[in-house]
């Protein structure tokens, strides 16, 4: 559980920036969080914690995931392993496909770099409908390894997000809804 503290600094400094990008969508801008070392140490220490003794691999989602994924792992001295939008990793790579409110993507990890039988977290920084992260989960369960955590910095509830996790057994853990 973050600190009120720390989750009140957060709501401080996070942007809501009405009809971004596209009208209707409140769109939650992180970057002010990298403009105060201090408040980004106190953020990873809080994600580490959460995850410190659960898992031996940390998995980021392309492209925000990465911002705090990397510190999470070094903060836990675990692999990190880029999960990329397709194309972007030279091959041999592993695929899974999945829907979006029209047409569909692809997300992909080097092959060989998540273990059969390791203990996975995936990060990324919002939770929003849960399509990307399911399809993490499944890509993660795909190479053998089990998901054993998600965690984001938000999590909108509304959008049922972290329905579509449920069945994958693992903990949810967000600082911010
Ligand atoms: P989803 O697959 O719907 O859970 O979308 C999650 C991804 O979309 C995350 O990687 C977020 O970075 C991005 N995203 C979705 N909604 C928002 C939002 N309201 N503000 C900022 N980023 C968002």
């Amino acid at each position: 559980m973050a600190s009120q503290e720390l989750i009140r600094k957060l709501e401080k400094t996070i942007e809501n920036i009405p009809d971004f990008p596209i009208p209707g969508i409140q769109f939650k801008d992180i970057s002010p969080i990298f403009l105060d070392s201090k408040l980004y140490e106190e953020v990873i220490a809080d994600l580490a914690a959460a995850s410190r003794g659960k898992v031996d691999a940390v998995c980021g989602i392309e492209s925000r995931g990465y911002l705090f994924g990397i510190a999470i792992a070094v903060a836990l001295e675990v692999p990190f392993i880029l999960i990329r939008k397709a194309g972007k990793l030279p091959p041999p790579v592993i695929s899974e496909k999945y829907d979006l409110e029209y047409g569909s993507a692809v997300i992909e990890t080097r092959e060989g770099q998540i273990k059969a039988g390791q203990k996975v977290l995936i990060h990324d920084d919002l939770l929003a409908t849960g399509g990307t992260t399911e399809a993490a989960a499944r890509l993660v369960e795909k190479q053998g390894a089990t998901v054993a955590q998600f965690s984001f910095l938000i999590a909108l509830t509304g959008l049922k997000g972290e329905e579509k996790l449920k069945k994958f057994n693992a903990e949810v853990y967000h600082i911010l809804e």
